[in-house]
């Protein structure tokens, strides 16, 4: 329940964007933690911070022309919401999937103007993406497509404007295609105007990383606090993309067994552990499904069309994409005795999803707060080309891990202060919210 001020502001936030249910899911989270702050700092209200947080900066949509490999003529579109940059210029990634939409996209910069506060890096927050999908798409098609995006979009980016990285269906190739066209319409080497970059050509050590590995460093966090460790854990992975393989990655090196990790077409159930490496071949040389996977490991099975969180696992790490892990998903985690989630991916656990695992006693671990490694190695990435330096993997590895162990500590303290120990939704909700509001305050109403 929000109480009556937060819920006329909710109202309003239906009204003006219809039809726009993710980025109502996630206004309405940050909402129902926000209250208590309000009434400690009366001029969050005087100054409509809620309000104007709610209402990008700036919105950008645009028409994506392309042509196939035999001639035909394609039209998708393209967005780029810069929500807000009280804190830096904006920063977040860039999805290509037929599902995005203005809603999507909106959705994605909302979480993370809170998630880059969180990371205390001096970034704002952004999401940008197109409805483009790349599956079955050739190589030659894939170029062409984000050439045409960048022709449009590179007007508004720029290191000290507006930086993005990847997302679903955008990681380095795609990356490196949008550099190109951008240096090639702009004439100049602006290496600071995107992340997640080759590392010949301006990228950083751990950055492919980061995501994955973050996640499992913040989990970590919140199992130390119980005197758990991952060491021995059973865990089930969602997703084979870039975050989810670097989970599993990371899980492993901690002594935890993967079990089972899934794609857009099902799950696959490998009672030894994941393969990594047959896993990467799969998923990142050959962009196959997981078919492929259980063809080549005699003793798993794959799961057409499965719900991967039927496997009983004691953590949990939804690495997919928004809203996979749902209110009747989350009671059979608790009925497995699942000890911890945390959330590689944007929004992946529904409102009462979320509720179920809490009142189960599970850990929770908001993607805002543990997925937050990735736009954080993207800004040291952006403090690498700035200084004209590039960072071993150790040393950045270590930095990963101490903003991690940050971010956990800053949610795990507002929490307490907050008289709701253990509630990292409410911790990541209103750490990022006060930092964000302050200085909003500070800029005046602008
Ligand atoms: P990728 O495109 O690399 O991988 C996405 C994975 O999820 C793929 O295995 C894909 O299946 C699967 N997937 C996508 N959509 C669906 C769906 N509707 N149902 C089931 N499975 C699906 O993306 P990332 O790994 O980069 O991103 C995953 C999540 O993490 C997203 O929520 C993203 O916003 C979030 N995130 C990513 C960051 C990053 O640094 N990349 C940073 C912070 C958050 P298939 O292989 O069949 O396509």
């Amino acid at each position: 329940m929000l109480d009556e001020k937060l819920d006329d502001i909710y109202s309003e936030v239906l009204r003006r964007n219809p039809a726009e249910p993710e980025f109502h899911q996630a206004v309405r989270e940050v909402l129902g933690s926000v209250g208590p702050v309000l009434s400690k700092s009366p001029n969050y209200a005087s100054q409509k911070i809620i309000q104007r947080i709610c209402e990008p900066e700036r919105q950008i949509i645009f028409r994506v022309p392309w042509q196939d490999d035999h001639g035909d003529v394609h039209i998708n579109r393209g967005y780029r919401v810069e929500f807000n940059s009280a804190l830096g210029p904006y920063k977040g990634g860039l999805r290509f999937h037929p599902s995005v939409s203005l809603g999507t996209v909106k959705f994605l910069g909302f979480e993370q103007i809170f998630k880059n506060a969180l990371t205390g890096m001096p970034i704002g927050g952004g999401k940008g993406g197109a409805d483009f999908d790349p599956k079955g798409r050739s190589e030659d098609e894939i170029m062409r497509f984000c050439q045409s995006f960048m022709t449009e979009l590179y007007r508004h980016l720029g290191e000290y404007t507006d930086v993005p990285a990847g997302d679903i269906g955008v990681g380095t190739r795609e990356i490196g295609w949008m550099f190109g066209q951008y240096k090639r319409i702009t004439n100049r080497y602006e290496s600071g105007t995107l992340t997640g970059k080759g590392l010949a050509w301006g990228g950083a050590l751990v950055r492919p990383e980061a995501t994955g590995y973050g996640a499992v460093f913040f989990l970590q966090e919140m199992m130390k606090v119980q005197g758990r460790s991952v060491d021995g854990r059973t865990c089930v992975v969602s997703g084979a993309g870039n975050v989810a393989i670097n989970a599993i990655a990371k899980l492993e090196q901690l002594g935890g067994t993967v079990v089972a990790c899934s794609d857009s077409q099902g799950y696959v159930y490998d009672p030894d552990g994941i393969h990594l490496p047959t896993l990467r071949e799969v998923k990142e040389v050959e962009r196959k499904t997981l078919e492929a996977y259980a063809e080549r490991r005699p003793n798993s099975q794959h799961h057409v069309r499965g719900n991967i969180w039927e496997v009983p696992c004691e953590i949990a790490l939804p690495c997919a994409t928004q809203n996979e892990l749902n209110a009747s998903d989350a009671a059979r985690l608790v009925a497995n005795g699942c000890l911890a989630v945390a959330e590689g991916a944007n929004m992946p656990t529904t409102p009462d999803g979320i509720e179920i695992l809490r009142q189960g006693g599970v850990l929770f671990g908001p993607g805002k707060a543990a997925n937050a490694g990735g736009v954080a190695t993207s800004a040291l990435e952006m403090q690498q080309n700035a200084a004209r330096d590039s960072w071993s993997f150790s040393k950045t590895e270590a930095k990963l891990a101490e903003i991690m162990s940050s971010i956990h500590e800053q949610c795990a303290a507002t929490a307490e202060a907050y008289g709701r120990p253990g509630d990292y939704v409410l911790g990541a909700n209103i750490a990022g919210f006060v930092k964000v509001a302050e200085a909003m305050c500070a800029l005046g109403l602008i």
